[in-house]
């Protein structure tokens, strides 16, 4: 009898020209990390992505060679300081294609940038009866801060419904849509369900209306070309930890001619050109919207990450993760008494479910064992969850340095929870 033959896999041969996920994973110094004896299955990409080498050597280059305060330094640091800053900004606009820098205000992330124009446009245009429309989707970052403005001025928030596989129903949208709605703000890509909004029938119709639109794109920046230009929005804000940059920084673009009509919403240094005691003068744009010293390297990191991913191509990383989200679907589909939590015509690499008699906490754990990192609760959308009649669903989310392997691994763990709970 032969003995049997070790498991050798068959070393990974990348095509010229095609996506490499498995050059991609060894661009990320954490996924050489073992969890619980087994090689790291991240899936977790939509709470926080991770950064790979080229952001963190920018930033420790950023911090080793060059960091200094930014603007009105005189000396050598602090003038470069500045320009790797205001490079970062550039690189930013280039990203989303926004018109000039001045569009471009840094944030902490996205929730920052929502509560800036909550509290900055919010205090100067809402006015009691009001209505700010968003939908039933949204993360609480794209709500409380509405909510909160809403009741600062009298206003009313409005939530568009969804339908039964968690798509916005537009046609619902677009009649709630009246001469009393003044914003509307909407997720580009749900977290909770994947769903990508129709933004370009959304943006049309608000428009119609002379209502701007803000877009939550949190979810959305690190996975497909986003244009501000092309989709036409006012406002658009994401957050750096999602699109492989460092945490506690983000942008949001605003449309000049709102940005120059809207009061400053922190007050302190570098958002001012004079001060006395009486009163003050603001900067120009974009830095009247930045008061105090910037997350500096925060920024490097971020300008670092949306050049890393350039270089990958936003393309074959959006044809990469739809491949992904096609394979998980198919073979999620297939395992007894697990349903999918959204299941709209057009999603991003996002997939909910539940499982019969397990808490998705449960799932997350036991799949922790196995090495796999998944997310499980309400994912910060309690009205998407309430939707659905349910408080929390297990989600698995897909970046660019997922493999095919990393499903089936995936895969292979719920069986093994099947197994357990019977
Ligand atoms: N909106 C969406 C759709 C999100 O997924 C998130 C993060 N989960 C946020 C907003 C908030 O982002 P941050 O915590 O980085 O401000």
């Amino acid at each position: 009898m032969n003995a049997p033959r070790a498991q050798v896999s068959p070393p990974h041969i990348a095509v010229p020209g095609e996506f490499d996920a498995e050059q991609v994973r060894a661009d990320f110094p954490i996924m050489a990390r073992e969890i619980n004896g087994r090689p790291l299955v991240y899936l977790d990409s939509a709470a926080s992505a991770q950064q790979p080498r080229a952001v963190l050597d920018a930033i420790e280059h950023y911090a080793t060679t060059t960091h200094a305060n930014v603007h009105r330094g005189v000396h050598t640091l602090s003038q470069e300081a500045t320009a790797a800053f205001e490079g970062a900004r550039e690189r930013v606009r280039a990203f989303i294609n926004a018109r000039s820098t001045r569009e471009i205000i840094f944030t902490r992330g996205t929730t920052e940038a929502i509560n800036l124009v909550a509290q900055s446009w919010g205090g100067m245009r809402l006015k009691p009866g009001d209505e700010v429309l968003i939908t039933h989707l949204e993360h609480h970052a794209n709500i409380v801060p509405w909510q909160m403005a809403c009741a600062a001025h009298g206003a009313r928030l409005v939530a568009a419904p969804l339908t039964a596989d968690g798509a916005l129903d537009l046609p619902a949208f677009v009649a709630l849509l009246n001469d009393r709605t003044r914003l509307v703000a909407v997720a580009h890509v749900s977290n909770a369900l994947g769903t990508v909004l129709p933004l370009r029938e959304l943006v049309a119709a608000a428009h119609r209306h002379g209502v701007p639109v803000l877009v939550d794109g949190a979810q959305a920046i690190a996975h497909q070309r986003v244009d501000v230009r092309a989709l036409d929005c006012d406002f658009y804000a994401f957050s750096g930890h999602k699109v492989y940059g460092p945490t506690g920084i983000g942008a949001l673009y605003a449309r000049e001619a709102l940005l120059a009509q809207m009061p400053p919403w922190q007050g302190g240094g570098d958002m001012i050109l004079s001060v006395a005691i009486e009163s003050s003068t603001y900067n120009d744009l974009p830095w009247r919207f930045e008061a105090g010293t910037p997350n500096i390297s925060g920024a490097v990191g971020l300008g670092a990450a949306l050049e890393y991913l350039e270089g990958l191509g936003l393309e074959a990383v959006h044809q990469h993760e739809r491949r992904l989200l096609a394979q998980a679907t198919a073979a999620l589909q297939e395992l007894p008494g697990l349903h999918l939590v959204g299941t709209a015509p057009e999603k991003a690499g996002v997939v909910s479910f539940t499982l019969d008699g397990v808490h998705p906490h449960d799932i997350g754990t036991l799949l922790d064992a196995e090495g796999v990192a998944i997310r499980t609760g309400h994912h910060c959308a309690m009205p998407a969850m309430s939707f659905f009649g349910l408080t929390a669903t297990a989600r698995a989310s897909f970046g660019c340095y997922n493999t095919s392997a990393d499903i089936e691994r995936l895969v292979t763990a719920l069986i093994k929870v099947r197994e357990v709970f019977g």
